[in-house]
């Protein structure tokens, strides 16, 4: 493993409603940190994330792992519970994933008015103005795993282009959008190559 993941502090903690784990590290420079909570139902007070710390200040996620990757293989809440035994191995993973994410350009886009206004656009015009989506972890992880790597393209004419069409050397990326693609872009279909299950 190239990615060095420097230990900083953690913190462990059990009571008969939840317990918690959380890892500090030092990734690529970054403050990252592994936080997990397991409560009594899958659905409150339990989720298990990476986060990084921005701006000195607040944290963002990074990564996190989907409830139904963990939870039901972890023991009820309960004050025996030893949470760095229990959730230590989950916690470096998502401390990889961390790392990995660090160590892969650009490792933290920046969002502008501009694009976060073009995000709304995509919102809008693919489900309606007043659209929602709830995008969870393994959703996130199949998407990242298909298809091109999502490629964010500014115009001169104030038009934005979100793309995962096109594999990363393809003119029209390293052009930004001003050759056409060279037609040799191709994606295998996930469902030629895997099946996802839709549990
Ligand atoms: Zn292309």
């Amino acid at each position: 493993m190239t990615n060095r993941i420097i230990d900083h502090d953690q913190d462990a903690g059990a009571t008969s409603q939840r317990y918690h784990y959380t890892r500090v590290t030092e990734i690529h420079g970054h403050t990252v940190r592994a936080r997990i909570q397991r409560g009594i139902y899958n659905n409150v007070n339990s989720g298990a994330v990476a986060e990084i710390r921005a701006n000195g200040m607040s944290w963002s996620t990074l990564t996190a792992a989907g409830i139904d990757s963990w939870w039901y293989d972890t023991p009820k809440p309960s004050p025996d519970i030893d949470p760095a035994a229990v959730l230590g191995p989950l916690a470096e993973q998502l401390l990889c994933g961390a790392a990995e994410i660090l160590a892969s350009p650009p490792a933290m886009p920046t969002l502008s008015v501009h694009l976060y206004r073009a995000i709304n656009g995509l919102l809008a015009i693919s489900g309606g103005f007043t659209d929602e989506a709830r995008i969870d972890p393994d959703d996130i992880a199949w998407a990242y795993a298909h298809g091109g790597a999502l490629h964010i393209i500014e115009h001169p004419d104030g038009s934005v282009t979100f793309t995962k069409a096109h594999r990363d050397d393809c003119p029209f990326l390293t052009s930004a959008g001003a050759r056409d693609c060279d037609d040799e872009c191709d994606f295998p279909h996930p469902a030629d190559t895997t099946h996802r299950s839709t549990s």
